[in-house]
């Protein structure tokens, strides 16, 4: 048996915990904060529940599935979702539905779109097309006056940098359609045949979706109760701040209050990348990885629902929310009697005013701009709650993803060091996808098996890049990138060998 030490109690170190825990290895898991749950953490305030996001938990994996229900027990959810789009003051459904969608927009407007559409089908049939970028990517598939309309202003407002920037991974990993041409062919066959899985577990196709009764930080107490019930120690308020290195293994690691920890056999990150590169002093392996943050600011509204929809886009720029959830369309007792729960996104980085600003201030901000949307018919009553969150996405700058192979191979030079989860190998994926990679790692630890760090997404609906090397663009985007937001180096150097997988194998060996 195996003394484990693991950093985090997040979804991915609490899954981990409970399997390792429940196989009988001594388990400890440290916590920065005074709860778990890490970006999976459900809020209470004045007896109403909310998370930050929506936190739709997908999957069509029946191992997970089977976990879900045996932990949450009475209270696992099935939900049935409704997303929509608020764009040029009309609610579009999301997905779109084509007939809605051409209903709903400006005809001539629609002719445009539509001939740039056949356009980009026929170039990209007769020539070869390269994702360089976000922006070369959607603009692909989807034509430039879509992208310049909705995909530019959206994904500005969410990562904070010119698309031009984003590496076209983030467009290819969570836009769920190759082209428009998808769209209506993927409509076509839900509304003919019902088929609702379009191969993807995280569709916005798919209808239905997990949840926990009180919110997805309920599933996460579940989880804590499991660890301790098998006897895995959770120490909260325990801040790693630095980690020592002997005989070229993990040998110690100190919290910011000065508590030591050592003697592990195992030692496994799921802080973010950045915290351990700095725990480890090698700072230096942070170039270009770099978080975007977010202020969530909640509101219990005292009437009883804003609209019909779980939860609602915002892609224009006069909003400063890019999306708002509805609590009480969960079916998971969320909201008060009459009362509405809503979640605002604020995208933003630490450097930003929205950061820094008083609290009251950004509630006063929401509900100022929801009002003007005429969602919000009166903002009497209406009461406000803001958390901060430092490592909410990853962001996907052309050529971080060898930055972050860079870290990678660094920490498998570390015999007993591994690292998992969203945060750990700074990847941008869901709920589904760190218990898979937890319940993969608690495999490789327990049986002394060769452990895969894989980099490339699970997503079941990820489609390919392809990825070709491209100076010129790369110094037009640094051109239009924002000064104090942007991080200070974008390379390239990556671009040729991004087709390829990153995953590399190391064997986990004890201290
Ligand atoms: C706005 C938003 C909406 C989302 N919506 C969805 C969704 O709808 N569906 C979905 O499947 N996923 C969603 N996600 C993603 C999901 O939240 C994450 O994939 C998942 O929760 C990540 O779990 P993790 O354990 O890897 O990381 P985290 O939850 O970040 O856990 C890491 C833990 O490490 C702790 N920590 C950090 N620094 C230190 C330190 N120095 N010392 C000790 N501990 C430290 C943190 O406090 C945290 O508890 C969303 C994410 C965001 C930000």
């Amino acid at each position: 048996m195996k003394k484990i030490t693991i950093i985090g109690a997040g979804l991915t170190g609490l899954t981990l915990g409970a399997l390792l825990a429940r196989k009988g290895h001594e388990v400890t898991i440290l916590e920065k904060e005074g709860r778990v749950g890490g970006l999976a953490r459900t809020y209470e305030f004045d007896g109403q529940f909310y998370d930050p996001g929506p936190h739709e938990f997908c999957t069509d994996n029946p191992v997970l599935i089977e976990m879900l229900k045996s932990i949450l027990g009475d209270d696992f959810r099935i939900c049935h979702k409704k997303a929509a789009q608020f764009f040029m003051r009309r609610m579009i459904d999301f997905p779109v539905r084509p007939l809605h969608f051409f209903g709903q927009m400006d005809k001539v407007l629609i002719l445009k779109i539509m001939a740039e559409l056949v356009y980009f089908r026929f170039k990209n049939l007769v020539c070869e097309t390269m994702d360089y970028s976000f922006e070369h990517w959607v603009t692909n598939r989807f034509g430039s006056t879509m992208y310049d309309l909705y995909f530019k202003p959206y994904t500005e407002k969410v990562w904070g940098i010119d698309p031009s920037m984003l590496d076209p991974r983030t467009a290819s990993e969570r836009i769920a359609f190759n082209s428009v041409f998808d769209i209506i062919l993927q409509t076509l066959s839900y509304s003919l045949f019902n088929k609702e899985q379009y191969g993807s577990a995280h569709s916005p196709l798919k209808y239905t979706f997990y949840y926990a009764r009180r919110g997805i930080g309920h599933l996460c107490d579940k989880l804590l109760e499991e660890c301790e019930a098998a006897g895995c120690k959770v120490e909260l308020n325990w801040e790693l701040e630095s980690a020592t290195i002997k005989d070229s293994k993990a040998h110690s690691i100190t919290s910011a209050a000065g508590d030591v920890q050592e003697g592990f056999d195992v030692l496994v990150n799921t802080v973010p990348i950045t915290v351990l590169n700095s725990a480890l002093d090698r700072d230096d392996l942070n170039t270009d990885l770099r978080f975007r943050s977010m202020v969530f600011c909640y509101l219990d509204v005292p009437a009883p629902e804003l609209d019909n929809f779980h939860w609602i886009y915002f892609p224009e720029k006069k909003y400063s929310f890019q999306r708002i959830t509805d609590f009480s369309h969960f079916n998971a007792d969320m909201t008060k009697e009459g009362h509405t729960g809503l979640c605002a996104e604020i995208a933003c980085f630490e450097e930003d005013e929205l950061w820094h600003m008083d609290d009251s201030k950004i509630v006063e901000k929401t509900i100022k701009e929801l009002l003007a949307s005429g969602l919000l018919k009166s903002g009497e009553g209406v009461k406000g709650w803001i958390t901060r969150e430092k490592h909410a996405y990853p962001l996907q700058i052309n050529g971080f993803i060898e930055h972050v192979a860079t870290s990678v191979e660094y920490i498998k030079t570390i015999p007993n060091l591994v690292a998992s989860g969203r945060q750990g190998l700074f990847k941008y994926c869901n709920m589904n996808e760190c218990m898979e990679m937890a319940i993969e790692l608690a495999d490789s630890i327990d049986k002394d098996k060769e452990h895969s760090f894989s980099l490339d997404s699970t997503w079941k609906g990820a489609h390919n890049v392809q990825i070709k090397e491209k100076t010129t663009k790369k110094s037009e985007a640094k051109k239009s990138a924002p000064k104090k937001s942007a991080p200070k180096k974008t390379s390239t150097k990556s671009a040729t060998k991004s087709t390829a997988k990153k995953t590399t194998k190391k064997k986990i060996t004890d201290a």
